[in-house]
This record gives C-alpha cells, sequence and structure tokens, in this order.
C-alpha cells in the first residue's frame, strides 16, 4: 500500500479552499491499493471520506478524524471501447469528456461545467441541463474493505443529487454508454454550454457549486435567495455570488464556520420568506447537520 499523508488539510482538497487537516489521506494507485486502504481503516476503526476533486464538500475547520481516500493511478485512468467510456472514479470529467469527443462519442456534454470526478457524480448523480448520470451510467464498480461488486444505476439508487450509497463504499470505476457523435458538434455543443455558464454562476471563484438543492416547483433556490436580498451579502470571508444567490464565494480567508453561517441564514429568511425550506445539496464532512428551522 503507498504510505499515508498525515494532517494534510481538507482546504487543499476542496474547491471552496475551506477546512482543517485530514487525519490521514490515502492516494491508492489501484485496486489491490484501495483494498489495502480500506482494510487499514477498518483495522483502526476509523471512517472513511472519499473526496473527488472536492468540489461539493464542505469540511470541518477542526479538520476530519477519518481516513481521507482520492483515487488516482489506474484509479483514475479512462479508456473506450465501442461506445462504451470506461472511467476510474477518480478520473475527472474533463478527461472523460475530451476522451469521449476524441472518440466520437457523445451524450457526456452536459458534464463540460461540472468540475469533478466519476465517482463524485455517480455519488452525487450530478447534472445539467437536464441530463444527469444516471442518463449514461451503465453500472459502477462499488468497493468495500470486503470486497466489490458492479452495481446499476437502480441498485445505486440515483435520483436528484441523491445517491444509496453509503459511507466507506467506494466507487472504483464506472462504464458510460454514449452514443456517435462528430467532435465538432461535441465540440460546439460544448462552447455554447460553458458560455451560458459564465453569463450566469461564478465560475472563476472559490465555491463548492450549489449550496442548496432546488426545492419542488418552478422556482430555484438561486431565485428564492435572490428574492431575499441576499445576493452580495458576507459574513467573515464568505459571501453569497453576486452573480448567482445558489453559489457562496471565499472571497478570501473564508472559513467553512463563514460558510455555514451564511447557509443558515439563507435557509432563515427563505423560510421566512417564502415559507420555503431548503435542503442542502453541499456534503458535509465532520460537520454536524444545519441547525433546525424553527
Ligand atoms: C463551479 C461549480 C459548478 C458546479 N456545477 C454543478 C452542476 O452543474 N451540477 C452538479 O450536479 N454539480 C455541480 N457542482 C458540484 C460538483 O461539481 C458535483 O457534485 C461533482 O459531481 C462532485 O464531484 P467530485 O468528484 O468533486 O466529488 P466531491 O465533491 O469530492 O465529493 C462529493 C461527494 O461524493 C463522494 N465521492 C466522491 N468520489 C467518490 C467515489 N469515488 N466513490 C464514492 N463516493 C465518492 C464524496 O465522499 C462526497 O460525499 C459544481 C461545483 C462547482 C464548484
Amino acid at each position: 500500500m503507498t504510505a499515508l499523508d498525515r494532517d494534510v488539510p481538507l482546504a487543499r482538497l476542496t474547491t471552496i479552499g475551506t477546512g482543517g487537516p485530514a487525519r490521514a489521506l490515502a492516494r491508492p494507485q489501484s485496486l489491490p491499493e484501495l483494498v489495502a486502504a480500506l482494510r487499514l481503516a477498518r483495522e483502526e476503526a476509523l471512517g472513511v471520506f472519499v473526496v473527488g476533486l472536492g468540489s461539493n464538500v464542505l469540511a470541518s475547520d477542526e479538520g476530519l478524524d477519518a481516513l481521507v481516500v482520492r483515487l488516482e493511478g489506474e484509479l483514475a485512468s479512462v479508456s473506450v471501447a465501442e461506445d462504451v467510456l470506461e472511467a476510474g472514479g477518480g478520473a475527472t470529467n474533463a478527461v472523460c469528456l475530451h476522451r469521449a469527443r476524441g472518440a466520437g462519442l457523445g451524450g457526456f456534454e452536459f458534464a463540460c461545467a461540472i468540475p469533478g470526478t466519476a465517482g463524485g457524480g455517480a455519488f452525487m448523480n450530478a447534472g445539467a441541463y437536464g441530463s444527469d448520470w444516471s442518463e449514461v451510467l451503465v453500472r459502477a464498480l462499488v468497493v468495500t474493505a470486503d470486497g466489490e461488486e458492479w452495481r446499476s444505476p437502480e441498485a445505486l439508487g440515483l435520483e436528484y443529487r441523491h445517491s444509496a450509497l453509503a459511507s466507506g463504499e467506494v466507487v472504483a470505476r464506472v462504464e458510460y454508454r454514449l452514443v456517435p457523435r462528430s467532435p465538432d458538434e461535441i465540440k460546439a455543443t460544448v462552447a455554447d454550454l460553458v458560455a451560458r455558464r459564465k453569463d450566469t454562476q461564478p465560475t472563476n471563484k472559490r465555491t463548492f457549486g450549489s449550496v442548496f438543492k432546488n426545492p419542488p416547483g418552478d422556482v430555484g433556490a438561486g431565485q428564492i435567495l435572490e428574492l431575499c436580498g441576499l445576493k452580495g451579502h458576507g459574513i467573515g470571508g464568505a459571501m453569497i455570488s453576486p452573480k448567482h444567490a445558489n453559489f457562496i464565494e471565499n472571497a478570501g480567508g473564508a472559513t467553512t464556520e463563514d460558510c455555514l453561517a451564511l447557509m443558515t441564514e439563507a435557509r432563515r429568511r427563505a423560510r421566512e420568506e417564502f415559507g420555503v425550506e431548503l435542503q442542502r445539496e453541499v456534503v458535509f464532512a465532520g460537520i454536524p447537520e444545519l441547525p433546525a428551522l424553527t
């Protein structure tokens, strides 16, 4: 097994750039190394937290008393066979999309502005522009300290920004079924989607993506928070994005505590002014749930 790194700040492993030290960080390069890391965590009675690009994670300022696992090497590799793209759980969406385009395979363009990995996408059932992981995923290889099994999207329990994957279950590989499409057509679609993103979302700031899930109905979480007058509202170094109110930006020196204070205030205002109880989309690591709305 590769050596463990100790006390690596989670601020370095998350896109928002906050979070204290992880007790240990394993960076397995292969399936046997992954299983060895998971077995070690079990022997030491340590929880396991997998991190992809940390693009939807908010981690405690106090750090995380767990083994953090980041998949690398073979576990982040990508290959294409006919209309199936196979990717390691740690493969980035950007690399998958690049390989798909090179092979003349479309269907993954929706992920062009989702800055995560194959495993993170499966865990979150990430999606955009009317599509999500459940639309392209054929199966995922789920690994634990006890063994491995391939699961279908149904067995993964994929719903809106949710899967039924349990803590300590690691998506080590995925297979996507794509459709023949010309590289030029893919390139044009991606350019259009990226331009739309840049117009509406803070793509060049440190954020963790959408803070809250969109509630049922036609009005999104961002619109509700904008109508509450929260755009540009700041606490400490964290600020509700002036561009899109469902994003929190690290405006400089933000802590996780600052982000949590903003989330708590945003939920309170949405409830008071619109009677809506917003549910978080961002994953908490080492943080208790937000205070209940009274
Ligand atoms: C600018 C920006 C834009 C975004 N836009 C979108 C969007 O349009 N749509 C959308 O859905 N999301 C969006 N996100 C959120 C985020 O990019 C997605 O949720 C992404 O799929 C998370 O992937 P990740 O690899 O970074 O996972 P992480 O953020 O590292 O982890 C997220 C969760 O997945 C788990 N996880 C990660 N890897 C694995 C694995 N291999 N096995 C098991 N569990 C794993 C983690 O433990 C954690 O619970 C955006 C984020 C940012 C910063």
